[in-house]
């Protein structure tokens, strides 16, 4: 086991513990001390502190959703929708996921980039998304994407990618849960799932309000990161230690763009405005201290570029209008399902009875290069929503269980809107007729999904 893995581990074990003192309610309430830890493998000198909780239930929801970005909105909007009484948390203020959070203002892989590319793999309640986008007049300019065909966007019909605007990508996903009767819970951090033996019962969060516990039937883990599945102990699989883990990025935006500069400005442009990629930095988005490092040498960085190109001629005007709430992780951990989708799949676009999604994005980064598919799209399989040994959960958006070359197209904002739908769905499903996520019925999740019309290519 490497140091990486050595670190998890110990986290998930003393994790572990405090969620059985949570659930069980055997705590010894409010005390803490500094102790010395004996365990086996465990440096003698180590200290931690024990704590000692017993934490309020203050909800009980059919579904929790975990994580309000591009997948946790339309995952919540399909559980609410096919029925269940369903609560999104998120620990910003807003909505939107690395789209809103991350600054990264282009929804890509509602079809394939390239021909083959008639095929809109997308739909369903993701494109409901992107009218109401449209209609709050949050698209950017066009023209920093290549558009091989021409689409009517205004009627569901969406070409490969869609530039729009954060704030109103805020408010568009506000109007999308309000409207469903989800019920929201902001400014909260999920730490911890409650369990019962195998089982998620719901999610401990952390707030303002302090430490609270959420009663769940079924929780939906969309975190990005996989934060519930690798807290309860779900094996998961982690981005290549050398040379293969994608960069995070610091998007920021540039305001003052002079007229006299066409096009895209090397990003996404509005009027005199460019949302622009700041600095690749490599590291592991799940070590606090190398996010802190990262977040510092690109804010940094930013800074010093644009003073550079204030001086050039004619971009007197520029200024730095915004940064991210945060940079933008782009790989973590892809908890390992009952099925992982291969690199093998994806490239030769592999159906599967069990479909509930297609990715048709390209690979952005494999193996250091755009690798465009040659068919319409690969299939993600119900399975690999579904993570090995944990009851109660549903896996959706960027951590579902696939290999590298797959994860680099799934996790695109538009197929992570998809596995969405499907989560909320099967979510649902399970929750209204009280059946365990892995015995779900796919024939019947799949009706669900082609009746809210979802592309399944059935
Ligand atoms: C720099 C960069 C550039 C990218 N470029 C593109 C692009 O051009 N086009 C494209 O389509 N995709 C792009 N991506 C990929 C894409 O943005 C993500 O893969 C996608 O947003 C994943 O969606 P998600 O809903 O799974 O996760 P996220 O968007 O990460 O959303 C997760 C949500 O959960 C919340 N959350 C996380 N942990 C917790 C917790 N413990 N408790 C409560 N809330 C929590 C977060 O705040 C967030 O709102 C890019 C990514 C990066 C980092």
């Amino acid at each position: 086991m490497n140091n990486h893995s050595q670190k998890w581990a110990l986290a998930r074990s003393l994790g572990r513990r405090a969620f059985f003192q949570a659930a069980l309610g055997t705590a010894v309430v409010g005390v803490g001390s500094a102790v010395q830890e004996d365990e086996p493998g465990r440096e003698r000198n180590c200290q931690s502190y024990r704590e000692s909780l017993e934490t309020p239930i203050v909800a009980r929801h059919q579904v929790v959703v975990a994580g309000g970005g591009p997948s946790g909105v339309i995952a919540a909007v399909a559980a609410a929708r096919s029925g269940a009484d369903t609560l999104l948390l998120e620990r910003y203020g807003f909505l939107g996921g690395n789209g809103t959070a991350g600054l990264m203002t282009c929804y890509n892989g509602f079809r394939n980039q390239r021909p083959p590319e008639a095929l809109q793999t997308v739909k369903g309640i993701p494109a409901e998304y992107i009218a109401e986008l449209v209609r709050l007049g949050g698209v950017a300019d066009s023209t920093n994407y290549e558009l091989t065909l021409p689409h009517d966007v205004r009627r569901g019909d969406l070409p490969y990618a869609i530039p729009f605007d954060a704030e109103v990508a805020k408010v568009a996903s506000l109007h999308l849960v309000k409207k469903e009767g989800v019920k929201l819970r902001l400014h909260s951090w999920v730490v911890a799932p409650m369990l019962d033996s195998t089982r998620v019962t719901g999610v401990i969060v952390e707030s303002k309000s302090g430490r609270q516990a959420i009663a769940a039937d079924i929780v939906i883990d969309c975190t990005g990161d996989g934060d519930v599945a690798a807290a309860f102990g779900a094996p998961f699989m982690s981005p290549a230690t050398s040379g293969d883990r994608m960069a995070m990025t610091l998007m920021y935006r540039l305001g003052g763009s002079p007229s006299t500069v066409k096009g895209s400005f090397d990003g996404v442009r509005k009027g005199d405005q460019v949302v622009r990629w700041g600095p690749a930095v490599d590291g592991d988005g799940l070590n606090v201290e190398t996010l802190t490092e990262a977040e510092v040498h690109a804010r940094l960085e930013i800074w010093d570029e644009i003073q550079v190109m204030q001086r050039k001629s004619g971009m007197g005007s520029l200024y730095l209008a915004l940064t991210a709430t945060v940079i933008g992780v782009r790989e973590t951990r892809r908890i390992a399902g009952e099925y992982v989708v291969t690199e093998r799949d994806a490239t030769e676009g592999r159906r599967f009875p069990d479909v509930v999604a297609i990715s048709s994005n390209p690979f952005p980064d494999y193996h250091g290069r755009r690798y465009f598919l040659r068919h319409e799209g690969f299939d993600i399989p119900y399975r690999s929503l579904v993570p090995k040994r944990v009851g109660g959960l549903v896996l959706s958006g960027r951590c579902i269980s696939c290999d590298q070359a797959p994860f680099q197209s799934a996790r695109s904002m538009a197929p992570a809107m998809a596995v969405g739908h499907a989560s909320g769905c099967a979510a649902a499903l399970a929750a209204t007729h009280g059946i365990p996520p892995r015995e779900l019925d796919v024939k019947i999740l799949q009706k669900l999904l082609v009746s809210q019309k979802a592309e399944l290519r059935l």
